[in-house]
This record gives C-alpha cells, structure tokens and sequence, in this order.
C-alpha cells in the first residue's frame, strides 16, 4: 500500500510539475513552426509569382531570340515561293522548345493570305505564355522593302508550367528545411540555455526546507554571463539568505522567549512560597499580641468556645486564671513606658514557662492584664499552678520601687472554676474570674482569690 503512494507523483514534485505545465521550449517550437508556415505560405506565394513573371519575361526574350534568328529565313523562303524550305523552317521554329504554336500568314498581291501554322499538342488555350506577332519584310533589293507574311509566336505554355512546378518545388523545399532548421535551432538553444537551468532551478526550489536553507543555488554556468539567469540565481540565493538569517533570529527570540518564561514561572513560584509564609505570618501575628508574643484576645476568643463546649460535651474541669500586675501604672511612671514594656514581657514569659503544656493557653487581654484558660484541669490543680506562678515571678525580682505590696513586681491572680450547675456560659466564667481578681486586689494585692 505504501510502495503504492509512493510510486503516486506528488503536486510539488517538478517531474509532475512540468508534465502539468508543459515545456517552455515546446511552446516556443510550435509557435517558430506556425510562424515559418505562415511565413512559407506567403513568401512561396510571393516567389511563385516573381518566378511567373521571371519565367514570362524569359520566354518573351527567347521568343524573340526565336524570332530573330528565323524572321530573315522565312521572309526569303515565302519571297521565294520555296515551300520545302519555308516548311522545313517553319519546323525548326515550332520545334524549338520556348514555342508552343507557330502560326505564319503568307500575304502575297492579288491572292488571299495564306496561313500556315504548327502547334504542340499539349498547348493550352488560355494564352497564359507571351505571344510575339510581328510582320515579316523583305529587302530584294536596297531601298526595295516588302511585306511577305506576319509571323505569330505564342508560347510554350506547357513548358511555363514545368518550369513554374520545378521552380516552386525548389522554393518550398528550400523554405521548409531552412523552417525545420531554425526552429530545431531555437528549440536547442532555447533548451541549453534557458529550460535545462529553469529546471534545476524548480528543483532547487522544491528540495528548499528551513534546515537547508545553507546549500546555495548553482547553476553551473560561465561566470562571465551576466544575463536574467544569473540575475535569478542571485536573487533566489539572496532570498535563501535572508530568510536563514530570518529563521535564526526566531529561533534565538524563541529560546530567549523560552527563557524568559521559566524564569518568569520561577519568580511566581518564589512569589508565591513568600506570599505564603507571609500569610501564616500576617494569621499569626492577627492572633498575637505584638508586645509580648502571647496570643491576643481575638485568638483568645475563638479558643475559649471551643474549650467551654469540649468541657461541657466531656463533663471535665475548666479553670480560668484572671492575672494582673500590681501597680503597674505606679511602674510606668517610676521606670518609664519602655521599662513597663520589658516588664510585661518579662511576666508574659514567665506565664508561659510555667504554663506550658498542651492545651494551656495565655494570652494577653489587654494592658497589664493576662488569662490563663486550663482546660482538664480542676480548681484546686490551678491553685497549685497560680501559687507557682507567683514564685516564679517572686524569683525574677523585678524591682518595682513603687509597690506597695512588694519590692519586686507582683501579680494579683483571680480563679473561677467551671461548675456546669451554674454556668452555662463562658462568660460567666470569665467574669467570676474578673470578680474574684477584684477581690484580690481588694485584700491587698500579690494574692490569689477564687
Ligand atoms: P492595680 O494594682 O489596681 O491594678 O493598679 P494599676 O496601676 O496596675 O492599674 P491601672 O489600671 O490603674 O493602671 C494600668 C496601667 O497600665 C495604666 C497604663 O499606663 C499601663 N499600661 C497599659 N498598657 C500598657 C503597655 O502596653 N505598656 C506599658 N508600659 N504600660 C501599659
Ligand atoms: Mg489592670
Ligand atoms: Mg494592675
């Protein structure tokens, strides 16, 4: 089946092509032999009849030649009344191949002419050859001019003819082979010098594809011939050039092109992982308290449901620890803003050092004010951690020159416990937690109270 397409000539193939098309040298062939036929018609046409009228005027000059040489003869033989002889030169005159009919007419005093004549047997009576007609004198004597008779030569018709045919003959021929000759001549120079190149041209042309754009046209001809075909062959290598020099330039275009847009896919992705890392920053940091890395009271808010619905579903314990520095604003204004600020982030690491299991959650409400949410564990459990916590803050010795509880910088802490007997929301919770921190800051401060 493939063997079978193959054998199929292909549209672009040349071969195809030029039997599609025909041949330039044929063409120009056929038209060289209908201008020679033409041309043959009208010059044979035109020799034949310069060659009638040659041959009319040739046979008139013969005739007269005929005429001249006989003219004395006959004029005698009749002044002499010698018929054998005027017979006998009557024929010789009729035999002379020039003449197709002779006829003589005898005139003598007193009688009625005579007319004797000879004619060939194949002479024509259209009286297409020349006729010489001309009375015949004779001198007897000196001054003594008679006429005798009036001669009458008309011309051998037939051989006009022949000689037309055999002059006509040559002609055509003579013209037809000088025709063949130059249309043979220009079909093979046409062929070496035009078609043969035209040719591989067309093939060079067909065989052209982006990867041998390189391999330059040669016609292979002299290079001193400066003509339409070199002008061609440079033209086409010329184009071949710059479309090469077209096609590596969008190649190279493509592959910066390429380049640009892997690297481009790369700062997306790097943009990307960054735009990511910064989002879990911007949640986190939207969740923590900036001051001291605790979670804020948003954060605190989203966790202190979820933690109240698991101790209410569950039945386990839930305290809330309400913590708040004692003095504080007596500590900004002894230590400075600053100060206050290192202090609070002193308190807020301690609270997360001593809460620091999972599921223990500090965050910072706002100002000097801190919530401890223990979820699982029970009242008692967070006193024991709200006692720790005070140590370890005991243990940091803050200096705090204006308390009045302490020298050092203290906590007062207040606890609520989860009783679902009586709480139902977290709020409530956390407001007994508030309540019972009042209380502590009531009794004096730097106590815990639940
Ligand atoms: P008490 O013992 O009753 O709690 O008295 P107190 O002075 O601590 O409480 P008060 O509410 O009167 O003062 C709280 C002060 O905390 C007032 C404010 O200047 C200070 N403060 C609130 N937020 C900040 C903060 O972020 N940094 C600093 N340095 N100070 C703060
Ligand atoms: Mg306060
Ligand atoms: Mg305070």
């Amino acid at each position: 089946m493939a063997r079978m397409s193959a054998s199929v000539p292909k549209p672009g193939d040349p071969e195809t092509v030029h039997r599609q098309t025909g041949s330039l040298g044929r063409r120009l062939v056929l038209a060289t032999l209908g201008f020679c036929l033409l041309f043959t018609l009208a010059s044979v046409g035109l020799r034949t009849w310069l060659a009638w009228h040659d041959s009319l005027e040739a046979m008139d000059a013969e005739l007269e030649l005929i005429d001249q040489v006989f003219q004395s003869n006959l004029a005698r033989a009749i002044w002499e009344m010698d018929s054998d002889a005027l017979e006998t030169q009557l024929d010789s005159v009729a035999s002379a191949a020039p003449v197709g009919r002779v006829e003589l007419q005898i005139i003598r005093a007193g009688r009625a002419p005579e007319v004797i004549q000879r004619q060939r047997a194949q002479q024509h009576a259209e009286h297409r050859a020349p006729v010489l007609q001309h009375r015949l004198t004779y001198e007897a004597y000196a001054g003594a001019s008679e006429t005798v008779g009036e001669l009458r030569l008309e011309g051998n018709e037939g051989l006009l003819w022949e000689r037309l045919f055999d002059e006509v003959t040559e002609i055509v021929i003579t013209q037809v082979i000088q025709s063949l000759l130059l249309a043979g001549l220009i079909m093979w120079m046409f062929n070496s010098t035009v078609t043969l190149h035209v040719r591989r041209i067309a093939r060079h042309l067909t065989a052209l594809a982006p990867e041998n754009l390189d391999q330059t046209l040669r016609l292979g001809r002299s290079v001193k011939r400066h003509d339409e075909l070199s002008l061609l062959e440079s033209g086409v290598n010329s184009l071949q050039a710059k479309l090469s020099a077209y096609l590596d330039r969008q190649h190279q275009d493509e592959l910066a092109l390429a380049a640009h847009r892997d690297r481009l896919a790369e700062l997306v992705e790097e943009r990307t992982t960054e735009l990511r890392a910064a989002n879990v920053l911007l949640q986190e940091l939207s969740r923590s308290d900036p001051l001291t890395g605790l979670a804020n009271r948003r954060h605190f808010d989203e966790i202190k449901e979820v933690e109240f619905r698991r101790a209410l579903r569950l039945g386990q314990p839930l305290t809330v620890l309400m913590c708040d520095v004692d003095f504080f604003k007596r500590y900004n204004d002894h230590y400075g803003h600053a100060q206050g600020d290192l202090c609070l982030k002193v308190v807020a690491d301690t609270l997360k050092r001593v809460f620091a299991r999972a599921g223990e959650v500090v965050a910072r409400l706002g100002g000097e004010e801190f919530v401890v949410l223990l979820p699982g564990v029970d009242a008692e459990s967070a006193l024991r951690s709200a006692v720790r916590l005070q140590q370890r803050l005991a243990e940091r010795e803050l200096p705090h020159e204006a308390s009045a509880v302490s020298p050092y910088v203290t906590l007062s802490i207040g606890l609520a416990g989860f009783d679902p007997e009586t709480v139902d929301q977290f709020d409530q919770l956390l407001r007994r937690a508030d309540e019972a921190l009042y209380r502590a800051k009531t009794q004096g401060r730097n106590c815990i109270a639940d």
